[in-house]
């Protein structure tokens, strides 16, 4: 009798075990099945959502381009300031479409807004301040370029008739890298230029043809050697103004002179100093600097005081254009 007890016993404790063993077993394999499905599930979904942003991506990009496509038919235009070039003027100055027929519509749609932002920023800053190089072209022209370049700014050059092959290379990448050209007089000999009414028309007739036969562009823009306030002129400097008005042309003086003119070259420092300490006083700054072959010194400060004037607070620095407020010495202006 014990001994059946006890096989029953025995029995039911190898039961209860195999039971156990079965349960582990399945947990295991359920444990390791679970996440393989798991796993398998969200490769599906990955897949069919990677898809999906594939197909929304491209529609996004067909719609963009065709965006940029239709805003730069509209704004192109008023990238490109300042003078007309041969052919492509619209009639109050600026670049046409047609100017820009061969660049691909990928890089107008990068331009534009870039283009738009920097104008905008531009138009509601404080302080402008304007670049000028009188005198040019020179030996340093080039290096002077280089350096506008490398702070992405652009200036203007009153330039004199100069016609070896060097000045022409220089006029034409004065142009071509988007700087203003304006007129400083052919000859820049102030005892033939200011004799007359008919020598200064003469005088500024021969510029403006040559700078149009080597750049294309027909120049609106001048500065008098000597300024405006000059006192060499006999004839009363209103009568040659009265003529630059009838040919269209807008004559910039000055309000901040680096002081590169003067006899006797200033070191980097007073340079820097004469050219940016007045800056904050202006809305509308024009900083008279010196393209020639004497004026070493202005080459070496022109990195400082770009860096000193893109430093300051809500300033700009902009080529000079039609729309630019005239400084002008023998006019009193209340919106400088
Ligand atoms: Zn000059």
């Amino acid at each position: 009798m014990m001994e059946e007890v006890k096989a029953q016993d025995f029995q039911k404790r190898r039961k209860r075990v195999q039971t156990l063993k079965k349960l582990i077993v399945g947990i295991w394999v359920a444990s390791m099945c679970i996440p393989v499905i798991c796993c398998v599930i969200l490769f599906v979904k990955v897949h069919e959502l990677n898809h999906t942003l594939t197909e929304l991506g491209k529609q996004l990009e067909d719609l963009s381009t065709s965006v940029a496509g239709l805003e730069s038919a509209g704004e192109y235009e008023a990238m490109g300031e300042g003078y007309a070039r041969v052919g492509e003027s619209s009639g109050d100055g600026v670049y046409t479409m047609d100017s820009v027929e061969n660049a691909s519509m990928d890089m107008l749609a990068d331009a534009v807004p870039d283009a738009e932002a920097r104008e905008m920023e531009a138009r509601e800053a404080a302080h402008k301040v304007y670049l000028t190089f009188d005198d040019g072209p020179s030996i340093y022209t080039q290096e002077i370029l280089d350096i506008l370049d490398r702070y992405d700014v652009k200036a203007t050059f009153f330039v004199v008739g100069k016609e070896d092959e060097a000045s022409k290379e220089a006029l034409m990448q004065i142009v071509e890298r988007g700087h203003s050209l304006g007129m400083h007089s052919y000859s820049h000999k102030y005892s033939e230029l200011y004799q007359s009414v008919d020598a200064f028309a003469e005088d500024f007739q021969k510029l403006r043809n040559y700078l149009y036969e080597v750049t294309g562009v027909e120049s609106n823009l001048y500065r008098f050697p000597g300024g405006s306030s000059n006192t060499v002129s006999r004839v009363d400097m209103q009568e040659f103004v009265d003529y630059l008005d009838q040919q269209g042309v807008t004559f910039y003086d000055w309000n901040i002179a680096s002081g590169d003119g003067s006899t006797g070259s200033l070191s980097v420092q007073q340079l820097l100093k004469n050219s940016t300490k007045d800056i904050e006083k202006w809305h509308t700054a024009i900083l008279l600097m010196h393209d020639a072959g004497d004026k070493r010194s202005s080459v070496e400060a022109l990195p400082m005081i770009i860096e000193n004037i893109l430093a300051m607070d809500d300033t700009v620095i902009l080529p000079i254009t039609e729309e630019t407020t005239p400084v002008q010495h023998i006019h009193t202006n209340i919106n400088q």
